[in-house]
């Protein structure tokens, strides 16, 4: 197998009947970096900026955090990379920046994008340092958490006053930057083409869209067995995201666990997701997956199986054998 993954690093990230389909991985450190060009990987669809932060012992300087997105592009060789905003707070907790309300149910909480717009002097550095790490190459941003709109015009105002600052004082500025939202909090859902308008893509963070549809705390093992991302309904509500970037021509992306396991990329290339961001370890045995697959039969099974009066059907058992069949 290993031998397999290693001959399908240089080969084009393709399914079986042409149908090409981005493999991005999930970083968040430096030692990531190297697997980018190991895993033979399209970019890094998931750069979580908030791990310079926990690894820390105090807030990351600005220049240390503009020395790492530097270094991270400089890496990335050209591929492109989305830095998603600090999302701390909920499971991700700074030793030196605890917040003092007690919080009953801290996934629900003051954290990611809620936290940042409540302390803009964090959000400001940040972009701040972005931008300058950016200057003369493309930059994407990617705003965790996500409730309602007026959180991304909020963002926007910070990131757009960065860029009159920068360029006043005549800093190189990136290329082009674009602004997208992660889809994980499922009030997006039923605003979809209104958020499509007002980013230029997005990104379902499927640990946590999962955990808020199905009221299902993701780091609970007494839960993990429960319910199942490839049910029914967990399955109509990513194909309605995949539907909603068609038909607003809104990039979308997968970033969550959902993308690193074949079974599932494979439901996910099925229902119209055409970039999956997973581990780095993943790449070899989806992209092994993606040139077996026939895109047209998948799809045309999941739109039979979606689309029937049935919510109970075992997709996951189902999918698999579809697989086993090929
Ligand atoms: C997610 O929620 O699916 C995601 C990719 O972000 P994180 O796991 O960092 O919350
Ligand atoms: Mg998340």
């Amino acid at each position: 197998r290993q031998e397999l993954y290693r001959e399908l690093r240089t080969k084009p990230s393709k399914s079986k009947d042409g149908v090409h389909v981005d493999l991005l991985i999930n970083a968040g450190l430096m030692v990531d970096l190297p697997q980018l060009a190991e895993a033979g990987a399209g970019g890094i669809g998931l750069f979580r900026t908030e791990l310079q932060f926990m690894v820390a012992s105090t807030f990351p300087r600005a220049e240390a955090q503009e020395g790492l997105y530097r270094d991270v592009l400089d890496a990335a060789q050209g591929k492109p990379v989305t830095f998603r905003t600090i999302d701390i707070g909920g499971d991700k907790v700074l030793p030196y920046f605890k917040n003092t309300a007690h919080e009953e149910n801290p996934a629900l909480g003051w954290r990611a994008i809620r936290l940042t717009l409540d302390r803009p002097g964090l959000l400001r550095s940040q972009v701040r340092a972005l931008l300058k790490a950016a200057g003369g190459r493309e930059l994407k941003l990617m705003l965790p958490m996500v409730t309602e709109l007026a959180e991304i015009a909020q963002a926007r105002e910070i990131i757009d006053r960065e860029v009159r600052h920068l360029s006043r004082f005549a800093h190189l500025l990136p290329t082009s930057l674009k602004v997208g939202a992660m889809v994980e909090v499922p009030s997006l859902l039923w605003q979809l083409d209104e958020l499509m308008k007002s980013v230029d893509f997005v990104s379902v963070g499927s640990n946590d869209l999962f955990q808020f549809v199905m009221a299902t705390d993701r780091g609970n093992t007494q839960l993990s067995d429960r319910f199942d991302p490839l049910s029914v309904p967990f399955l109509r509500v990513l194909k309605h995201i995949a539907d909603a970037g068609r038909r607003n021509h809104t990039p979308v992306t997968l970033c969550g666990e959902l993308a690193g396991k074949p079974i599932s990329a494979m439901a996910l290339i099925g229902l119209g997701y055409r970039s999956i961001s997973m581990s780095p370890a993943a790449i070899g045995p989806v992209k092994a997956m993606l040139t077996e697959l026939p895109v047209n039969e998948i799809k045309a099974f999941l739109e039979d199986n979606l689309g029937g009066p049935r919510v109970d059907l075992p997709m996951r058992g189902l999918l698999q054998t579809f697989a086993d069949d090929r």
